[in-house]
């Protein structure tokens, strides 16, 4: 359900328990399939030296709406979720403070607790990632990743980033769920984030700063999208006609707004293991996982170490499996992939080899040419 303190605008009693009765139990927050989307994107940007952190995908995407769950359990959650940087009059004036304790000072820890704190939850988050990435504890930082999905998910939600949040100011009521659960639901088959190169970002809460400006500027054409739709629905906004040409309005911002998150994502998170010291992921320093030649042709050679039972297998790029090389085997050893050799035919292309065990999960890239 939406937290309270999103309905501190509302000027009656009546009205906030209208807008509880209307909103869907998702929340305010990209709606579920907007959250999983960008946890299921966000992996295939990083680099080759985090090839190992794919096999948290899925529980990146279990997890990435747990940050929602949390705001009727832990206390100042919900603030964590937006900022209404438009109630700042210094955002417009480019000349807003980023660093909070200097924020607070001018508008007092109340305002600016009350207005959101979006972008300081994004940076404390990559800390606490950078952290865990150090210490090497990789189970916790996939429930992180899915974390930093979520935050940097919402502060790529226009409606996440301003005080008209629900278009309560400008006659669109009810904009919120309908851009970001009811179109997103829709047309969901329709999106589509190509790879893209990560970058590494010296200041995590000046990138969070700089994504929220651009989601803020999403603001007005979503609202004059809404406008068009509700009229050209005949003053319907749950109808097909409506949901059409909102999604025909908005179609090439949402798309740009959840590819910036997902390829954002994955430069944060390559952001912390830089500042970590590039610990090799998924393992404890004995493990090992070597796949080459690299490109090849007919065989690649696998050798592997670690405590079993492990089991070495082959992922195509969409995360399908294509073969399973060595299964409950221990300690050293060497296995080949000749693939096609089944008679199941293999395509050329990129494919991962993944050792899984205990406390182990390494992932190496190889390329297939014919
Ligand atoms: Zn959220």
């Amino acid at each position: 359900m939406s937290d309270s303190s999103r309905l501190r605008h509302a000027s009656t009693v009546v009205l906030a328990v209208l807008l509880c009765a209307v909103l869907p139990s998702t929340g305010w927050t990209w709606g579920q399939d907007g959250h999983h989307y960008i946890a299921q994107h966000y992996s295939q940007h990083l680099p080759a030296d985090l090839d190992s952190l794919r096999a948290c995908d899925s529980e990146v995407d279990a997890h990435v709406t747990d940050p929602d769950t949390r705001k009727g359990s832990t206390p100042g959650e919900s603030e964590r979720h937006y900022i209404d940087i438009d109630y700042y009059p210094e955002f417009l004036a480019g000349t807003l403070p980023r660093d909070r304790a200097t924020l607070e000072a001018l508008y007092s820890p109340a305002t600016v607790s009350g207005e959101g704190v979006l972008p300081w939850a994004i940076a404390e988050v990559v800390t606490r990632l950078t952290q865990q990435f150090q210490a090497r504890q990789w189970s916790a930082a996939s429930l992180t990743i899915a974390d930093l999905c979520h935050y940097v998910g919402d502060a790529n939600q226009p409606l996440h980033c301003t005080v008209n949040f629900d278009g309560q100011v400008t006659g669109n009521n009810g904009i919120h769920s309908r851009h970001e659960s009811g179109m997103i639901s829709t047309y969901l088959g329709q999106l589509d984030t190509p790879a893209m190169s990560v970058t590494y970002y010296a200041s995590p809460l000046d990138a969070a700063f700089d994504v929220i400006a651009a989601s803020w500027a999403g603001v007005a054409p979503i609202l004059a999208a809404d406008t068009e739709a509700t009229d050209a629905a005949g003053g319907s906004t749950s109808s097909a006609t409506y949901y059409a040409s909102l999604w025909n309005s908005t179609r090439v911002l949402t798309q740009a707004r959840l590819d910036t998150a997902s390829v954002m994502t994955a430069s944060l998170v390559y952001t912390a293991w830089v500042d970590a010291g590039q610990p090799t992921p998924g393992a404890n320093a004995s493990a090992l996982l070597a796949a080459g030649p690299s490109p090849f042709g007919d065989a690649l050679t696998v050798r592997f170490a670690a405590g079993g039972p492990l089991s070495v297998e082959v992922f195509d790029v969409r995360g399908a499996r294509v073969a399973r090389l060595a299964d409950d085997v221990s300690g050293e050893g060497s296995v080949t992939w000749r693939p096609g050799g089944s008679g199941v035919p293999v395509r050329p292309g990129l494919y991962f080899v993944r050792l899984s065990g205990p406390g182990t999960n390494l992932v190496r890239r190889v390329t297939l040419v014919r």
